[in-house]
């Protein structure tokens, strides 16, 4: 007999495998279009040879260059093995039976499961009508139960991001016990100058944790590494739970190279930002759904269609990733890889038709 498993684990959903498949273009994981530059992977290489040691308990040596960088003290950063360990061990840090997490839907989809393993209670509130967070609604879903809020800034998969204003408002209407998790995982492709640096609200609100990652603009997806900046108490939370020696050698080593070459990273996110600007007016001008953007990718509202959709350009060499009966997520590649997207979607027009809700 098989050894039965948690009982309310067989209920919860397995977070999302993206497919691959080896001559097609990869559009459906929001990774960066480039490999790490020379200079990161000198940098792994050379970890590498101290490979049969421990890494630093804490990533001390990051830790201190982040704090350097971004101007905030060291006992305010925790490093993770990407931001989805961190998303996980803050929900790990603060809650506990009978808690609950508050998050937008659709929004990043390994919040609910992370709290669904962590026994915990979610409430996912609809975003409203232009694909945004309803943080009203997200207010108002608030009860003595709830221990954390994600707000995704942007958000994945929909593009759209939170401006100062309704941020602030919302931020000082909520209890001051409830922990709001800023996932900033896209922060270095916002172009609006109105959607603000979670970075800048740490400071005086000890109940908001801002998450980012190497993963998406320094092109670091595989590698593993991102970071959280919080109150001390924060991060000493995420501490006590963390996985120990869960971020590598090799992964420290590349997130200090990375941030040795900030231009390049700079460069690297404008160029996405310009594509992912041409990608959406050229899908709007050939008639379909898309969703102004501030991440690495478009969404595309097909609601029925969405799987269809991504069949048929899965059929023509592009991999995007569907959200059935909701919408397309579209990462932006490559100037080619992005032309051969735009390609299979004017196909797809052409025989299909007109999508409900488009343009
Ligand atoms: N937050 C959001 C909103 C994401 O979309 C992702 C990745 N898809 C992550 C966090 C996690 O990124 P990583 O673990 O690679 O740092």
């Amino acid at each position: 007999m098989a050894v039965p498993i948690r009982a309310d684990l067989v209920t919860v959903p397995d977070l999302n495998i993206p497919a691959t498949a080896p001559d097609a273009v990869l559009l459906n994981s929001n990774e960066g279009p480039l490999p790490p530059p020379p200079g990161v992977v000198e940098a792994i290489a050379r970890a590498a040879l101290d490979g049969h040691r421990y890494p630093q308990w804490f990533s001390d040596t990051l830790v201190g260059r982040l704090a350097a960088d971004l101007a905030v003290p060291e006992s305010r950063i925790a490093v993770g093995c990407g931001s989805t360990s961190l998303c996980r061990d803050l929900i790990q840090a603060f809650c506990g039976p009978g808690d609950e997490v508050v998050c937008a839907w659709r929004s990043f989809d390994a919040y609910p499961v992370f709290a669904r393993v962590a026994g915990v209670g979610v409430r996912t509130v609809p975003l409203d009508a232009e694909h945004r967070h309803d943080l009203r609604a997200m207010l108002d879903a608030v009860t003595p139960a709830t221990r954390v809020v994600f707000v995704c800034n942007p958000n994945n998969p929909t593009g759209t991001a939170v401006r100062r204003r309704e941020l602030l408002d919302f931020l000082d209407r909520l209890p001051e016990r409830v922990l709001v998790v800023l996932d900033e995982a896209y922060r270095e492709f916002v172009d609006d100058p109105e959607v603000p640096d979670g970075l800048g609200l740490v400071r005086d609100r000890p109940n908001v944790a801002v998450v980012r990652t190497f993963s998406k603009a320094y092109g670091l997806a595989g590698v593993r590494i991102g970071y959280c900046v919080a109150a001390p108490s924060v991060v000493s939370a995420v501490h006590k739970v963390s996985v120990p020696f869960a971020v590598s050698r090799l992964a420290q080593a590349a997130a200090l190279a990375a941030l040795d070459r900030p231009e390049e990273a700079r460069q690297r996110a404008a160029a996405v930002v310009r594509e992912r600007n041409r990608l959406y007016a050229r899908l709007t001008r050939g008639g379909h759904p898309a969703t102004p953007s501030q991440a690495n990718f478009v969404w595309m509202p097909l609601a029925g269609r969405a799987a269809d959709f991504a069949d048929f350009c899965a059929r023509h060499g592009v991999l995007v990733r569907a959200f059935p009966g909701d919408g397309v997520r579209v990462t932006v590649g490559l100037p080619e890889e992005n032309d051969a997207f735009l390609s299979a979607a004017a196909r797809y027009r052409a025989q299909a038709g007109p999508a409900e809700g488009a343009a």
